[in-house]
Parts: C-alpha cells; structure tokens; sequence
C-alpha cells in the first residue's frame, strides 16, 4: 500500500469523506520550511504526545517512525482513527482553537518528530500561506471524520421536547462539536441500562469524554467544560474587540487579523448569527446552488482562526464604557476585556407574535428558525410558516419537501413587496403549500408542547384551527442594541447611528463613540443581506486602521492613564498592549 493512503482510517464511512484532504502529506521542501518553527525530538515507542482532553497541544510532524492516533469509546475502550508515517502531520481543528483533544496521539515505534509549539504555529499560519492552506484543511476534514464517528465526542442525555436539551444541542451543532443523543422518554428514568439513569431528575445531563457528568449545565459552563470558549485575557488591549460573530462579525474580523491586528471575537451563542440559522442561503455571491448558513459560518470562522484571531463564545457583552481612547467590555460573569477599538456587530433578533401563551411553547413547538434539525420535528406532519419577507419564504420552500404540508400565514395583503420574485414564484407553484395573506395567529392550545393552532383571515374574520405541533415565525427582528443603551446613539428602534451625522466622525460605520465602530444588521439603515454584512464586515477595517493610526498617535503616550482611570472604576491591574 502507497505511504499516503497507509494512514487512512478505514473506519471513518462519512459520506463524501476525502481522505486525501484530512491526511495530505507535507513535501520534502515543506518539512525544511517548518523546521524553523519548532524543534526535532525524539521519542521512545509508546510514549503520550498528548491525552484527550488536553488543550494547546503542539503540532507534531512524523520525520522518522510512526505515531497512533486514536479516539476513547463509550465503552473505555480506544479505536485506532489514523497512523501518522513520515512527513504526516497529527492535529484536528484543535489546532486552531483552544478545544481540549478529542483523541490520544502515542508513538508506535522509536520516532523522530518535529515538534512545533503552539505559539509558533499562529507565526507558521500567518507566513506560510501553502503549508497553512493545507493544515487548514486537513484540521476541518479530520473535524468532519471525527464528527462522523459514532464512538466519540460526548454524550447529551435529556428528554426530546426540553427547551434546555434543544438549546445544548443546537450549541453543540453549530459550534461543531462531536457528540452523541441519547433521549430519556418523559417520566422514565430507570430504563436505561447505561448507569447513567440516576442522572434523571438534574436532566438534562452531559456525560463528557472523562467519565464526569454535568447537570443542567449552562451554555458557558459546557463551553468552558469543551474549550469552545477561549477566556479573553485580561491583562491584554486588543488593537480591535468584534462584538458578534454572524456574516458581519466573522468578516471583519477576517480582515482585522489578516492584516495583522491582535483580535478577539467576542460571541453570546456560536459563530453564525442569524444566517447560522438559515437552511440555506441562495442568494450569496460564488455559491450558485446555495449554502446553508451553518456551514458559511464554520468556514469563515476557520478562516479567521487560521489568521489567528481568537474567539470566547458563550457569553454576550453586557456593558462597555470608553475612557481616553480605550473601551473596556463587560462580559456577562463579570470578566472585562481592554481594547484600542471596537467593531459592534451584534445583529438582530427575532420578533416574536403577540399570542396568548406564546412564551410556554417557544422551543415546544415555536421555532425561528427551519433547519435540518428542526425539520426532524415535523417529518410528514402540517406546519406552520408565518412571515412575507425572504427567511419565512425559503423556510416555507424547505418545509414543504420534509413537512406533509406547509400553511403559510402573512399578514400582508401580498407578498410582492416583502419578499424576492424567486420564492414568491415557488410558493405559488408549490402543491404542498397553502398561502394565507392578510392573515393572523390568534389562538396557540396545548399541554407540554403546542398541539393545536388558530388563525383569522382579518378581512373576513374567518377562522381555521388545525391541529398542528410547529409553527416558525419569521417576522423580522429587532437589534441587539440593549447592552449599547446610553454608550452609543441609538436611533428610534433601537438600531445603532453610524457615519455621516452631524457630529459623527465622516466614516459610514463610526458611531458617536470615537473607536467604535457598527457594521450588519444593527446598524440603523442597514440592508438585511448576508453579502452586505460581509461587505460592511471587511470595509470597516479599513476605518479601524486609519483610527488606529492615529489613535497610537495621540494616545501612545496616554494609555496607562486611560487604563488607571477604568482601573480605579474596577479596582482591576492593568492590561498591557498586544504586540500584534
Ligand atoms: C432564517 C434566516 C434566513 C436568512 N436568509 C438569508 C438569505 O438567504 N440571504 C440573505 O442575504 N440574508 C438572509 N438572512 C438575513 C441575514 O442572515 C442577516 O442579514 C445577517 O445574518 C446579518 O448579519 P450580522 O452579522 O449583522 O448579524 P447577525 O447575523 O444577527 O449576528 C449577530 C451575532 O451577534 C451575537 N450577539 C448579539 N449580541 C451580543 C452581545 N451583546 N455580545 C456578544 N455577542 C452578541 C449574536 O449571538 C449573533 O451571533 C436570513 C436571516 C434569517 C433569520
């Protein structure tokens, strides 16, 4: 067998899985390059690189012998996944990011490596553009196998219909990380034969990969828990913080980093934002058969991962106050992060029907958004789209291949202005789905989940009541501006004043905070379109360089006085700047 296919793991059967991209073989020339960032060790067979669950682990590359990659299984026992041979390289997306080891890596045989720490990896990335692009690659696809697997990544055990299991599984989805369901029925806990049944009354429970079992955990406990979050450090200023990680988020921080500025992304949720949660988005540049937002976000947060830009998910900013050209933000849990500027990028949320009872069904039967997953729930059954405008349109085309039907209720008389010809056309075409305009929910019935739904047509005042179980409101969304409220202006609805305003420093993207910057879908006048996110996303970089410029120049000299002033607020040590 060929040296480069004798390390593919026969056991990974993902669909579509290409081996030859998870496990590229460096060249000759490319091994000499590298030696300049690490140093040759050697290794007697049978010794630990590194254990699951260890964060920063080292890059290793095979120059002479042979190193085992394997993966713990449910039942203690471990399944070989790959065997690095010479000028193969260990690692997974774990490289990029701050994620504990999903495997164990152990020599075979008496080995030499070339061991390149972790700090010289981000140099690596940044100055060895071919050597990176393949790394890059490598790390998602070996991401894609693991994910793949069903032996490892941890377990999420909870009843199907809990809004707290939906919301860890849907963190854990979009923030890729390997994990495996088991669903306790309601009211039966002793059933399984797991051992883990005691674990009943705290569901639900995560079992992770060390045997330890989290109750009821917290999105930033699990996060913390897996190294999802990378905890900003506090002694650091950042030349530029990026408030929000949807399309606008992820894209300026691309550039941010990719033009050499010590950044940190700072999300509530997971990379995506709301695209994150479209099915599929058809109408970004370069992708003629659609993308789904899921997988738009992972690739652009790979990209800003592999230009070193750093991410702590899992907590939103709840405060930021400005002294002297530098912004302290406050993140929920109390820990503060300095920086020389900020890119506000928090987006929208969704706005939500005005429903007797609303409240008790969200995550029961009420969903914003129609992804495979949430599809899962309505196979073959009826279901409800409500909205006129883009998202509710393609919720409504998607719906209808999975759904046994889809009733699509608008309250406008048509859908001509609110929504794109593309979809209006396949709505009107489409067998499998019936349009009510004009139209309003005003009744939601049920026990622990919505089963029964009323509408009125407000012309006639007719009503139709169905027994249907799931209902996705697309409405349009409101900005996630609350934690702005007296920082920045804000225009009537909430939406932050950018550019251009009396007052305003003349960039189309600063605030009335000199620093502050707001780019997508919360600044006031925005167009609501993924590709203009992105657009605004990478241009306001260019803003932040020339604020930068001269904010080294009038405050080089200043900052620690600016830093004792947000010190003496908070009794905290100072920061000290970033070298980029
Ligand atoms: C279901 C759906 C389908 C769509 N389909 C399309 C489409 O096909 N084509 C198209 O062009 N547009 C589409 N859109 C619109 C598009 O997704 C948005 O215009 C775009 O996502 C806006 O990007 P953004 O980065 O400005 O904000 P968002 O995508 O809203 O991202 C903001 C991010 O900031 C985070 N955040 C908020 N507050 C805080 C805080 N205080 N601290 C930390 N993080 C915070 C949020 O968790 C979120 O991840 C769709 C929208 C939806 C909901």
């Amino acid at each position: 067998m060929p040296e480069a296919e004798s390390n593919r793991p026969s056991a990974w059967n993902v669909p579509d899985f290409r081996p030859e991209l998870a496990f590229p073989q460096l060249t000759e020339d490319m091994v000499e390059r590298l030696r300049s960032y690490g140093r040759e060790e050697n290794f007697p067979a049978d010794v630990t690189l590194f254990a699951r669950g260890e964060r920063q682990v080292d890059m290793f590359v095979v120059l002479d012998g042979e190193v085992r990659i394997s993966l713990p299984t449910s039942d203690g026992e471990t399944k070989t996944i790959a065997h690095h041979r010479r000028f193969d390289f260990s690692g997974e997306l774990n490289l990029l990011n701050s994620q504990g080891s999903l495997v164990d890596a152990h020599t075979v045989v008496e080995s030499r490596l070339l061991r390149i720490p972790r700090n010289q990896l981000q140099r690596l990335m940044r100055a060895e553009g071919d050597i990176a692009n393949l790394i890059t690659q490598a790390t998602i696809w070996r991401r894609i196998g693991i994910l793949g697997e069903s032996a490892g990544g941890i377990l999420l055990m909870g009843h199907a219909d809990d809004a707290e299991m939906t919301e860890l599984h849907r963190f854990l989805i979009r923030n890729s990380y390997p994990h495996r369901i088991v669903e306790v029925p309601m009211g039966e806990g002793a059933q399984l034969d797991d051992g883990l049944s005691d674990v009943q009354p705290t569901l639900p429970a995560v079992v992770l990969s060390d045997g330890r079992t989290l109750h009821r955990p917290t999105i930033a406990e699990l996060a913390d828990e897996l190294g999802i979050t990378e905890l900003p450090d506090p002694e650091t200023i950042y030349d530029v913080v990026v408030v929000g990680a949807g399309p606008a988020g992820l894209a300026a921080a691309v550039y941010a980093a990719s033009e050499g500025l010590c950044t940190l992304v700072i999300e509530g949720t997971a990379p995506g934002g709301q695209a994150g949660t479209s099915s599929k988005i058809e109408n970004y540049l370069g992708f003629p058969t659609g993308i789904s937002g899921q997988r738009l976000a992972s690739r652009a947060q790979l990209q800003a991962l592999k230009f070193g830009v750093r991410f702590a998910i899992s907590r939103d900013v709840v405060t930021v106050e400005s002294i002297g050209g530098i912004h302290r933000l406050t993140l929920a849990g109390g820990i503060s992060v300095c920086t020389r500027s900020v890119v506000i990028a928090s987006g929208a949320q969704y706005r939500k029907l005005s429903v007797e009872n609303y409240g008790q069904f969200e995550n029961h039967g009420i969903y914003y958004a129609a992804t495979a997953m949430e599809s899962l729930l309505c196979r073959d059954k009826e279901v409800i789209v409500v909205g006129g405008g883009n998202s509710a349109g393609q919720a409504a085309v998607f719906l209808s291949g999975i759904a046994k039907h889809v009733h699509h209720v608008v309250r406008g008389k048509s859908l001509a202005n609110t929504m794109s010809q593309y979809l209006i056309s396949r709505i009107e075409s489409s067998s499998r789905i019936t349009l009510y305009t004009d139209s309003e929910i005003v009744k939601l019935e049920g026990g622990l989940s919505l089963e029964h739904v009323t509408w009125v047509s407000r012309g006639s005042g007719g009503l139709t009541a169905k027994p249907i179980g799931s209902v996705f409101v697309m409405i349009g969304a409101e900005p996630n501006s609350g934690w702005l409220f007296g920082a920045v202006k804000l225009d009537k609805k909430g939406f932050i004043l950018t550019g251009g305003t009396e007052g305003f420093e003349m960039t189309p993207y600063a605030t009335s905070v000199p620093g502050m910057f707001a780019v997508g879908d919360v600044r006031s006048n925005s167009i609501k379109r993924v590709a203009s996110a992105v657009g605004e996303g990478s241009v306001v970089i260019s803003d932040v360089h020339r604020y930068l410029a001269d904010h080294r120049n009038h405050f080089a000299v200043e900052p620690r006085s600016a830093l004792a002033a947000l010190r003496s607020a908070s009794g905290t040590t100072a920061p000290q700047p970033a070298t980029p």
